[in-house]
Formats: structure tokens, C-alpha cells, sequence
């Protein structure tokens, strides 16, 4: 699948429940997975790929290859600054404040209710693509000058005025 990337109107748009959990669905996890280990990234939303659907897909490398329909977070508890990197906006990282703990209930594939949370990377993942889900990227949530930085670096990178910077070990786009 295509990953989308930043000016693509499929980013902005909140996406639709999921009420069918049928074949396509399972067709469409597989996708998105097979896409996210592609890229490589730790997570990746349905509108991230064009697909308005609340669904994601994402490995914290403990979690193993996840699915999640229809997520809501709840209890979120703490808060940490850490950097940020979004398959969507290729290229730049920064730091960006999250909840540090917090839990995301939502529907498996066959559209059974499950609940999966902690804290770390996983937190932070479910944040993210949670946002996606909402049309939210993480550079909304940025301070202007923050903002600013992630589209210069964007944009050096785009005239190839500079290189990208080498991939996160810790792989921490989604
Ligand atoms: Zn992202």
C-alpha cells in the first residue's frame, strides 16, 4: 500500500467506525501490516494508507503484529517529552509530549471488545495513531516553533539541501 504523506487530503479526514469485520477487514490488517514492516515503522493508521476506517496496526516490538478497530484511550496518567517520527511526515523526528501511561480499548479483528494499555513506546504509539484516526498529526501538537523546525527540516530534505537523518534504532515512526 501507498503511504500517504503530508498535503494528502486523506490525513486531514476523521475516519468511519468499523462495523464490518469481515474478510476484507482481514485482508486490510494484513495489508497495513505487511506495509508498516515495509516502511519500517511501529505503527500505521487506515487513513495513513486512504482508508477512512478507524483501524490501526502496530508492533512495539514486545506487543508482536497488533490490530486495533475503533480504539478509544482512556486513564491516560503521566506525561513525557520524548522524540517523535511519523511515516507521514518522512524524515524529521522531534520531541513531542504525551501521556506517559495509558490504556486504549477498542474491537479486535473478529470485532470482539479487548482493552490493550502500559506505558513506554506502546503509550506513545496508541497515542499517535489514535490521532491519525482523528485527522490529528503529531505536528498539531507541537508549539509553533516546533512546528516550524519539523517543516524546515521537511523541506531541506525535500530540495535534498540535506540528508535525511539515519532511522531511529529505536524505529519510532507510525
Ligand atoms: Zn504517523
Amino acid at each position: 500500500m501507498r503511504i500517504r504523506t503530508l498535503g494528502d487530503p486523506a490525513l486531514r479526514e476523521p475516519a468511519r467506525r468499523v462495523t464490518q469485520f469481515d474478510r476484507r477487514l482481514r485482508t486490510l490488517r494484513d495489508d497495513m501490516l505487511e506495509t508498516m514492516y515495509d516502511a519500517p515503522g511501529v505503527g500505521l493508521a487506515g487513513p495513513q494508507v486512504g482508508i477512512s476506517l478507524r483501524v490501526f496496526v502496530f508492533d512495539d516490538g514486545e506487543t508482536g503484529p497488533s490490530f486495533v478497530a475503533n480504539p478509544v484511550l482512556v486513564a491516560p496518567d503521566g506525561e513525557l517529552l520524548e522524540e517523535e517520527g511519523c511515516l507521514s511526515i518522512p524524515g524529521p523526528y522531534h520531541e513531542t509530549r504525551r501521556s506517559s501511561s495509558i490504556m486504549c480499548r477498542g474491537q479486535d479483528i473478529d470485532g470482539a471488545p479487548f482493552e490493550i494499555g502500559g506505558e513506554g513506546l506502546l503509550a506513545r504509539i496508541l497515542q499517535h495513531e489514535t490521532d491519525h484516526l482523528d485527522g490529528t498529526l503529531y505536528i498539531d501538537r507541537l508549539d509553533d516553533e516546533g512546528r516550524r523546525s519539523v517543516m524546515a527540516e521537511l523541506r531541506r530534505i525535500e530540495l535534498g539541501i540535506e540528508e535525511p537523518p539515519s532511522r531511529d534504532p529505536l524505529r519510532r515512526d507510525g
